[in-house]
């Protein structure tokens, strides 16, 4: 029987659990935790996914703050901007909404951020310490795919895993995720990407199947193993005249003639994506905990 990994069933819980949490640290005379986002320039898929992680934040009782800067800021000032949340004391963690603007090197971005501010976990200490099994920010998407394998029972350990797509905010952490000694974890992990060969041989011998490449409908039913569990992480618009606003969402996987094989699927939309915003209330509430914890200490 094939059972729906839904997120949007599983955020509502983590959300109400994300609420108890700021409403117990409240009641102990704590502020609660406040997020902020730094959003540049006015690309309209950021602005939707910005304005998105805000009013959650408001919704679970968060502080939160936006920070807009114009497309054509420079690098230093941009740098700049950050330093200023690295040294906030009032702000406990904080994001800054990719893409960038061509002119502005991720890599330093990414750099600038204090990781123990680092919300996305995208920070090499926190992908280091998620590498070595220590205590850190998992990066949202896979920590919400750990949530809905966890939470739903999902039976991991000593399985066949494949993840397609080795991008750094997806697929490379899931495939480290999923070989760790955890649970969930404990995979036999192949990491295939846009230079494997032979892609069906590796994919029809997964018990577990991470899918995130970014191609509309890619896996098809043949691709997959009787009783798999398949986890669809690709989100792409479909030009669809049918609907209002001209495309549909259709995920990585051909879901109607795939699910009828799986033990366990998610769907697209409903499945992996509203997890990745539950991850980023999770990771912001754990970083308002830990600046009490070194507070209390000291
Ligand atoms: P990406 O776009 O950075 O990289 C795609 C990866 O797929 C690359 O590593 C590439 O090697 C691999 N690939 C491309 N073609 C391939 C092929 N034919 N065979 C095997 N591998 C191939 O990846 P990303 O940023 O992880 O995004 C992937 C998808 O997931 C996108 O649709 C994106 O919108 C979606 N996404 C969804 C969420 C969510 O919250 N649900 C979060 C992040 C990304």
């Amino acid at each position: 029987m094939m059972q729906l990994l839904s997120g949007k069933a599983l955020s509502k819980v983590i959300i109400e659990e994300v609420k108890e949490e700021v409403i117990a640290l409240i009641a102990a005379g704590k502020k609660p935790p406040h997020l902020a986002a730094i959003l540049v320039g006015n690309d309209g898929a950021s602005e939707t996914y910005v304005g998105h992680k805000v009013k959650m934040c408001e919704q679970v009782g968060f502080q939160s703050s936006l920070i807009r800067l114009a497309a054509d800021i420079s690098e230093a000032a941009l740098l700049e901007e950050i330093a200023q949340l690295n040294n906030n004391p009032d702000i406990d963690g904080f994001i800054v909404q990719l893409p960038l603007p061509k002119h502005i090197d991720v890599d330093k971005v990414t750099l600038a951020i204090d990781y123990r501010k680092d919300v996305d976990g995208f920070h090499p200490i926190n992908m280091g310490k998620m590498a070595q099994n220590m205590p850190c920010f998992l990066p949202a998407t896979p920590y919400g795919i750990m949530q809905l394998l966890e939470r739903n029972g999902v039976e991991t350990s000593g399985k066949e895993c494949v993840v397609i797509g080795r991008s750094n905010i997806v697929g490379t952490p899931m495939s480290i995720l999923l070989s760790r000694n955890n649970q969930p974890g404990n995979c036999t992990v192949t990491l295939c990407h846009s230079r494997t060969k032979d892609l069906l041989a590796h994919t029809q011998r997964a018990d577990i199947l991470v899918v995130a490449l970014g191609k509309a409908e890619f896996v098809t039913a043949d691709m997959v193993k009787e009783g798999a569990v398949v986890i669809d992480v690709g989100i792409t618009r479909v030009p669809d005249a049918s609907k209002k606003r001209g495309y549909r969402l259709a995920g990585d996987v051909k879901f109607d003639e795939v699910a009828p094989k799986c033990s366990f699927i998610t769907p697209v939309p409903g499945g992996v994506g509203p997890m990745t915003v539950t991850s980023l209330l999770m990771n912001t509430l754990k970083a308002a905990k830990n600046k009490i914890s070194y507070q209390e200490e000291v």
